[in-house]
């Protein structure tokens, strides 16, 4: 029997701090493993609909429309062939949606009761969310069991932490969201600048295992690769941004897997008195995870990755990196993925409490 499917949101209300990278980029490593994956793009500017897709879709069948009519979320599903998994695209009718639901009663669980469908069909459904504090994330943190933030190591955006943190806080206390915060990722990481290296390492002593080791460094095949319809694993799968995200989907699962020994699941029942969707298969051509017998030569086992081609080899050093860009080569094993780029694993602190995060971000954690 598989597993529960894992809803995980990526959020930051700033732009510009990775989301989408992370988020296309995780749905693709994943895909990678044989998961069944669905990403869901929030942002009706659609930045990880065009990065896939190369265009918005126009029509009446957008995700805003169907959280508006409070409709399947199905007919939406497109599927994104290239990296195996299917995508939820974006279109400005998820700002409609946010206007016209203003005053709805139960606006907040619209997604959630979308979800409830599609949580039988996928093993991990992928938030992309808008950088706004609104009610599309607010949405997507009542659909999820799972939160991960990206943050860039600069002033500002570390200040704004604060104020996600404590929606995501306010939404636990009302009863709205059972969403764990998984885990903060530091993003667009300038190797070798002197600010970011402080900032990352007052992130580090302020939230303890909060922070996901994987550090992803500011490599600019990640901003090339959107312009050519890919993620950036499936552009050049050796470079450095690619192991990045392919180390912090390694800590993700390692994350999910302890997650699943030590708490019930979060978030799994719709609204007793919300009608989920009725069930219907959607019109994708991602079949379930296939058999090993059942692939074919253009979807051989070379195309998949194990979990194990998830390393967790975490955070690079300035020293050994600058300027030495690996050569293009198959996924490192983990040994040589660990010895690749050196580990600097955190010193072994408890997990930070969500409260006292917020308050050392706020208060503590910005440079003199
Ligand atoms: P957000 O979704 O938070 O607005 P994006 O993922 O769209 O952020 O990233 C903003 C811009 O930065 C995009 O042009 C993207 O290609 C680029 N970018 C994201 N991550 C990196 C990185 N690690 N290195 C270089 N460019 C990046
Ligand atoms: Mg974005």
């Amino acid at each position: 029997m598989r597993s529960e499917c894992i809803v995980l949101s990526v959020a930051n209300h700033k732009g510009g701090v990775g989301k989408t990278s992370t988020a296309i980029n995780l749905a693709c490593a994943f895909a990678g493993t044989r998961r069944r994956v669905l990403l869901i793009d929030l942002d009706p500017q659609g930045s990880a609909t065009v990065s896939i897709l190369r265009k918005r879709p126009t029509g009446l069948i957008s995700s805003g429309n169907a959280l508006m009519s409070e409709a399947s979320l199905v007919p939406c599903i497109k599927p994104y062939n290239l990296a195996k998994f299917d995508l939820v695209p974006a279109n400005d009718d998820l700002t409609a949606f946010c206007v016209s639901c203003i005053n709805e009663e139960g606006k907040e669980f619209r997604l959630k009761n979308a979800l409830s469908s599609l949580r039988l069909i996928y093993d991990l459904i992928i938030i992309d969310c808008p950088p706004a504090l609104n009610l599309l994330t607010i949405n997507a943190l009542c659909a999820s069991d799972d939160l991960i933030i990206p943050t860039t190591c600069d002033y500002f955006a570390v200040d704004g932490l604060s104020s996600l943190l404590r929606l995501f806080e306010k939404l636990k206390t009302d009863g709205m969201s059972n969403v764990r915060l998984m885990g903060i990722v530091r993003t667009l990481y300038s190797l070798g600048e002197p600010l970011a290296k402080k900032i990352s390492e007052d992130l580090k002593s302020n939230l303890g295992t909060l922070l996901f080791n994987t550090i992803i460094p500011y490599t600019s095949l990640i901003s090339e690769a959107p312009s050519m319809g890919r993620p950036v694993i499936l552009y050049d799968r050796s470079c450095l941004g690619s192991r990045a995200y392919l180390s912090l989907a390694g800590e993700i699962l390692k994350r999910m897997e302890q997650n699943r020994l030590t708490q019930a699941p979060a978030a799994q029942e719709p609204d007793a008195n919300q009608a989920p969707d009725a069930y219907q298969e959607p019109e994708v051509n991602q079949a379930p995870a296939p058999a090993p017998e059942q692939s074919t030569a253009a979807d051989s086992d070379d195309d998949y990755l194990s979990d194990d081609d998830l390393p967790d080899y975490a955070e690079p050093r300035a020293n050994s990196l600058i300027g030495n860009r690996p050569q293009k080569a198959a996924i490192a094993a983990p040994q040589d993925a660990a010895s690749a780029v050196p580990t600097d694993a955190p010193t072994a602190a408890p997990p930070a409490d969500v409260a006292a995060a917020t308050e050392a971000v706020a208060n503590n954690n910005l440079p003199q």
